[in-house]
């Protein structure tokens, strides 16, 4: 616009030449957008370095978060938290010990997962979350199960990852309060604050929510007023693979301080082909569902069909074997053989299924108590397992709500 205008004030001689049409046309592009207009989030993200997508990143940005929480729980996953054992690793002589329950140097670890004070914060709100379960061995495998079990858009899980946000900004606060104050309050106050963010976040919902026991316990707990509504559950079945493919479906768990994995491969009939269940001493379920899906890779190759379908309930696993999110440590050298084992097969897929249609996976998954793997024979299967077999070859319907 500026050109054209000079343009006009140049006494003539330029905007009478044949040329000059063409300039009236120009106009200012904002070449970093696709629809030429400027916006704040494209000259963002045209200036900074992006970097690998974080598995969490969920967890953290949300739209029903509160900036301050988001900020400082964002912090914690990027584990820049100003603790004091950070602090003292830049040169401050400073006393590192924790003064939540000083018993122990103040990492980000044990702020939020190894503190007796927090433990019992974190251990409430699991609860009213709807899950009842014991701690896990790390703040790693915290973040990895909240990751299978906070994600979605529902509002749920908005609450779910709220409340935690809430939870690491309240206990933060707390911490601060402890040095600079030097007075510190129960943790049931702290519980208490948490409570509260989130009933004020989340009081005026008005969109109903579906009318089923799952959503009114939930509600209840949380004592969130919401209104229900009548629908049809959404109908789950399992299905057949195609002609000439073989569908293994496979599952990890955990319990106490054993891990169990079981995998199970059927044929496009739904004919057992091949089950295996095996354990070992380990309790970090992303683990343990990855050694399903390479155990159950490991007998498929075995009998050598062309093409597989393998299927896993845990989409933190499926997404960290398709490349969508980044590998984690522990699971780097099951990824590789999982990766290596892909490669002897024609075609092999991986996908994500709800829990409801991977049952008989998740029976053989709790099958074993001891660290050995067992290969079932297709013809002698315990009964329990050959009835969950049937239901799946008949299309039973599993609901979900
Ligand atoms: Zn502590």
């Amino acid at each position: 616009m500026l050109l054209t205008q000079s343009f006009k004030k140049d006494g003539g001689e330029i905007s009478s030449t044949k040329f000059f049409g063409r300039f009236v046309s120009d106009r200012p592009v904002w070449t970093a957008s696709v629809n030429g207009k400027f916006s704040i989030k494209t000259a963002w993200e045209s200036i900074r370095q992006q970097g690998a997508a974080v598995i969490w990143h969920r967890l953290v940005w949300f739209s029903s978060t509160q900036t301050r929480f988001a900020f400082i729980t964002w912090l914690v996953f990027h584990r820049r938290l100003t603790t004091k054992c950070r602090l003292a690793s830049w040169g401050a002589a400073i006393d590192t010990t924790c003064s939540l329950c000083l018993e122990a140097p103040e990492t980000i670890d044990h702020l939020l997962f190894q503190c007796s004070f927090s433990k019992k914060i974190w251990k409430e709100i699991v609860t009213l979350n709807g899950f009842q379960r014991g701690p896990l061995s790390s703040w790693q495998e915290e973040i990895d199960w909240m990751v299978d079990h906070f994600e979605g858009e529902s509002l749920i899980n908005c609450i779910r990852r709220f409340s935690l946000a809430s939870m690491i900004y309240r206990i933060w606060g707390e911490r601060n309060y402890g040095v600079f104050k030097q007075r510190q309050q129960d943790y049931s106050a702290v519980l208490r604050h948490v409570i509260h963010d989130t009933r004020g976040r989340f009081s005026d919902v008005e969109k109903p929510v579906l009318d089923n026991d799952v959503n009114k316990s939930f509600f209840h707990r949380w004592q969130l007023n919401v209104s229900y509504q009548h629908s049809i559950a959404t109908p789950h079945v399992w299905s057949l693979p195609p002609s000439q493919w073989v569908a293994i479906n496979c599952d990890g768990s955990v319990c106490a301080d054993h891990g169990g994995y079981g995998a199970i491969g059927r044929d496009s009939a739904g004919k057992v082909l091949f089950a295996i269940a095996g354990g070992a001493q380990e309790t970090n379920i992303l683990v343990m569902e990855l050694m399903a899906i390479r155990g159950g890779l490991q007998k498929a190759r075995a009998l050598n069909p062309p093409q597989v379908q393998v299927r896993s309930d845990s989409q933190c696993a499926v997404q960290m074997i398709t490349g969508l999110y980044q590998k984690l440590w522990y699971g780097l050298g099951l990824i590789e053989d999982i990766h290596c084992l892909h490669d002897c097969f024609q075609s092999c897929g991986f996908s994500h299924q709800v829990r409801e249609v991977n049952k008989c996976a998740d029976f053989l998954a709790s099958f074993v108590q001891s660290c050995e793997e067992i290969h079932l024979s297709p013809d002698c299967l315990p009964e329990t397992l050959s009835a969950l077999v049937r239901d799946d070859v008949n299309g039973k319907k599993f609901f979900r709500m």
